[in-house]
């Protein structure tokens, strides 16, 4: 068991952080330009009081039975456990969460937070299209417009994604400056907010961003863990001995971890470690990375010679961000969670494994988190292990084939 201030239980430990400013430690807070200080006062504002309402609560619960489908179920990996020995697998499958991820999770909180605030607007920017594809589908359920930013160099590479939010009804607004990539969309979306605020609400994919992001989206997302905990009691009479998560923002990782915080279990967040240690081939930044600011909150960061964030890399486009939320950072100081991490092949290994002998295709974030499972099971022998499946792998099948073929090669390496 790995050192950890002990918290009484989980509802004490949310209600200590973030403090009333969103600091966890020395990590959250708001770092804003003036005009969007209002903005994001009045979201906090909202949120404190409408997240404790019964309409509010019940009508979530609502929607996560009857649209996404929660709960999610939890399974237990018998024949991937008894090919690497006698410690048990156990996957919470956000894979069948609707959309295929964690991410409608937060964005379904989001809209009924619009909703209730009686905005008619959201705006986010999207990378790979995931988080813009999830915000599309929760404007379209609750009626609202959707303005999603994205760099035209995205565009070009996510295509499907971008098909995806057009059919929801969403409005993708090409960002054409700079390296039209990811920086600049957030760049663009907070400026087009910063005017239309009165109407729109901005939605953050992960647990990043100024107070109160980090803890409204840890919010939402908490509902994988304490749903994952309950039935892993249940099946098993007891708690896992670890719980495994991939950290990119750290959404996934956030909501199934904070439900165990205050027990005795070993938890691990994966760092996607790319093609290696080097700055530029990785984007493990609570292994490798310092403290500082940027996209307006302070946590640990990998940053360039002129401090800078620095370019990233991971196979896994939803891992590849140089920050990770300011909870992890704490979390990484206090001790209390492990963070390590899993490079690429290793990372699809762990994919191929699961489709051979699960029959499950993951997607290629989720593969870090069972590659280290799979190593934690290999090197334990005993006990038990649950992993987030944050997502399923359609999205990237036609990528992998690329690169790895059927994975013939890596798995004739090791078991
Ligand atoms: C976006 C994404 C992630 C990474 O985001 P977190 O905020 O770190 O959870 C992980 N898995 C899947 C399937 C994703 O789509």
């Amino acid at each position: 068991m790995k050192n950890y201030q002990n918290y009484r239980d989980f509802d004490t430990y949310l209600k200590h952080f973030p403090d009333e400013k969103g600091y966890f430690g020395p990590y959250g807070g708001a770092y804003l330009p003036e005009k969007l200080i209002p903005a994001m006062e009045e979201i906090s504002e909202a949120y404190e009081t409408i997240c404790q309402s019964a309409k509010f609560i019940n009508e979530l619960r609502r929607i996560r039975k009857e649209f996404q489908g929660r709960p999610t179920p939890v399974y237990h990996c018998e024949r991937l456990s008894n090919y690497f020995g006698k410690c048990q697998i156990y996957v919470k499958r956000e894979d069948l969460n609707h959309t295929g991820a964690h991410k409608l999770n937060h964005c379904m909180g989001e809209g009924l937070l619009a909703k209730y605030m009686g905005k008619k607007k959201l705006i986010a920017e999207t990378g790979a299209g995931q988080h813009g594809v999830a915000l599309a589908t929760a404007a379209a359920f609750f009626g609202l417009e959707c303005d999603i930013y994205m760099g035209e160099v995205d565009i070009a590479k996510q295509a499907p994604n971008v098909t995806r939010m057009k059919m929801l009804g969403a409005r993708v607004i090409p960002v054409t400056h700079g390296l039209k990539t990811l920086k600049e969309a957030v760049d663009a979306a907070f400026d087009a907010y910063s005017k239309e605020y009165k109407d729109a609400i901005y939605c953050i994919g992960s647990v990043l961003g100024p107070h109160p992001f980090p803890k409204m989206v840890r919010d939402f997302q908490t509902v994988v863990g304490i749903e994952a905990r309950e039935q892993f009691l249940e099946m098993t009479g007891h708690l896992p001995d670890a719980v495994v998560a991939c950290v990119g923002g750290g959404s996934n990782s956030i909501g199934m971890f904070l439900p165990f915080v205050a027990d005795p279990v070993d938890i691990y967040g994966v760092e996607p470690l790319g093609r290696g240690m080097k700055l530029g081939d990785h984007a493990a930044s609570l292994n490798y990375g310092t403290e500082g600011i940027m996209h307006g909150f302070n946590s640990i960061m990998l940053k360039d010679e002129n401090g800078e964030p620095a370019p990233v890399y991971s196979i896994a486009s939803g891992l590849d961000y140089p920050s990770s939320g300011p909870e992890h950072a704490y979390l990484h100081d206090i001790g209390r969670v492990s963070y390590v991490t899993i490079g690429d092949d290793d990372a699809m290994r762990a994919f191929f494994q699961l489709c051979r002998l699960e029959g499950i295709i993951p997607a290629v974030e989720s593969s870090h988190a069972l590659a280290y499972a799979i190593q934690y099971a290999k090197e334990h022998n005993t006990g038990s292990v649950l992993v987030n499946l944050s997502g399923r792998g359609d999205k990237d099948i036609d990528f992998v084939k690329e690169q790895y073929g059927y994975g013939e090669e890596l798995l004739k390496e090791n078991k």
